[in-house]
Order: C-alpha cells, then sequence, then structure tokens
C-alpha cells in the first residue's frame, strides 16, 4: 500500500527539517477513487481524508462517520457558494475559502447551525487567471474579514502552478500566514510534499501517491 511508504517519507523529512514527527498532518485525498482502495487505508489508521467535490463526498462520508467515530473530512477543491450548506454539514475543515461572498455565507450559516470547520484562505499564489485562490495582494484583508465574520480561520492553502519550482509559492504563502499570524499551512501534494514539509507545511494533500491514479470521474 502507498499509504506506509507515505508515511515513512513523511517522517523522514520532518526529521530532516528538525520538525517534530508526526507534526504533520497527512490529509489523504480520496477524490475520485473507488471505497475498495480507501477502505484498507481506514484499516491502517489514517483519519483525515481529502475531497473536491461536494457531491462525492455526500455520498461517501456520512455512511463511513457511523463507522468512524474519529474521522476529520476536508474539503479542498472549489466551493460553489450554492454548496456553502452542504459543506458546513459535511466538513471538518474547508480549504477553499477564496473569496469574502463565500466566507459570509459560510459565517451564516455556521451561525445559523453552530458548526464552526476549521478555515483555510486559499492563495493564488501564481495569479493564474484559471484558478481559483484570493490573489496575494488581497490576502491579508480577506483574512482579515473572515475573522470579524467570526470564522475559525487556522491557515493559508496554495495550489503552485504546475511545471513551476513550487518553492517561491510556499515561502509566499507562509509569510502570507506568519504577517497574519496564522499557524496552519495547507500546501504540497503528492509530487512535492516532501518539499512543502521542509518550508513549514503543517497540511499536505497527497491523493495519488497513496491510492494510485484516480478513476472515477466525479458525480
Ligand atoms: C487532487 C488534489 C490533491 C491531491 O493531488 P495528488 O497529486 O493526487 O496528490 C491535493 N490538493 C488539491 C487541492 C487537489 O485538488
Amino acid at each position: 500500500m502507498g499509504l506506509d511508504e507515505i508515511r515513512r517519507r513523511i517522517e523522514a523529512a520532518e526529521v530532516a527539517s528538525n520538525r517534530k514527527p508526526g507534526s504533520v498532518t497527512l490529509i489523504a485525498v480520496s477524490k475520485q477513487q473507488p471505497a475498495e482502495r480507501i477502505d484498507p487505508v481506514l484499516d491502517a489508521g489514517q483519519r483525515v481524508f481529502g475531497e473536491n467535490y461536494v457531491q462525492e463526498a455526500q455520498g461517501r462520508w456520512p455512511e463511513l462517520r457511523e463507522r468512524y467515530a474519529d474521522l476529520s473530512v476536508h474539503m479542498i477543491g472549489p466551493l460553489q457558494s450554492n454548496k456553502a450548506r452542504a459543506a458546513i454539514e459535511l466538513f471538518d475543515a474547508i480549504h477553499s475559502v477564496d473569496r469574502l461572498s463565500l466566507a459570509e455565507r459560510l459565517a451564516r450559516i455556521g451561525d445559523e447551525m453552530d458548526r464552526r470547520p476549521e478555515i483555510f484562505i486559499q492563495v493564488n499564489t501564481g495569479a493564474e487567471p484559471q484558478k481559483a485562490g484570493v490573489l496575494p495582494s488581497e490576502a491579508d484583508t480577506l483574512i482579515q474579514k473572515a475573522r470579524d465574520l467570526g470564522l475559525d480561520v487556522q491557515g493559508c492553502m496554495c495550489i503552485p502552478p504546475d511545471f513551476q519550482n513550487p518553492i517561491p509559492h510556499f515561502r509566499l504563502l507562509r509569510e502570507i500566514a506568519e504577517r497574519n499570524g496564522l499557524a496552519g499551512l495547507s500546501m504540497g501534494m503528492s509530487a512535492d510534499f516532501e518539499v512543502a514539509i521542509a518550508e513549514g507545511a503543517t497540511h499536505i494533500r497527497v491523493g495519488s501517491a497513496i491510492f494510485g491514479a484516480r478513476t472515477r470521474s466525479h458525480a
């Protein structure tokens, strides 16, 4: 199974950068993976998972939560405002808050339902037009406003541009988080999680390196 290998590599990366073993949270990204690949990972004790699509997550996790009380399911994909209520119901953390209108909606529904998932502000560190995330120059304002709304803002998240050295992007994200007093850094995927750990990631999001190539198209 990929999980054992990834756990070993995470620990080695933690040690190599003088970080405490176990201090980095592994989010196992289960989007578009069949149940038969997820079950062995649950059996191996993994309890933190990431999903990209509200509908797919709805079809999977409510049932599994009845079997595993200590699950933590994180939304890491772009979130449409009309799915905010479902997201608040389903997820323990949302890593893709990137605009004020979404923050406002999550705050209002969270108050209504008395549920406050951990929030990460997604930053478009490469300022790519097709990519989600607040622009770096607008991140401080969004973080401040999200806090003022009462959201439980824990950190920042980024997805560096494809085929570029991710390090400048990880560093930019860290700077933004630090100057806003945020401890959480959601960065690093299958191809670059060790580099992300060296740059201070607190949450890494690893899918294909654990489960294999994604198979199912999303619902
Ligand atoms: C799919 C996805 C991942 C996992 O990607 P892998 O390359 O399979 O590890 C991580 N983060 C986000 C935001 C994703 O959409």
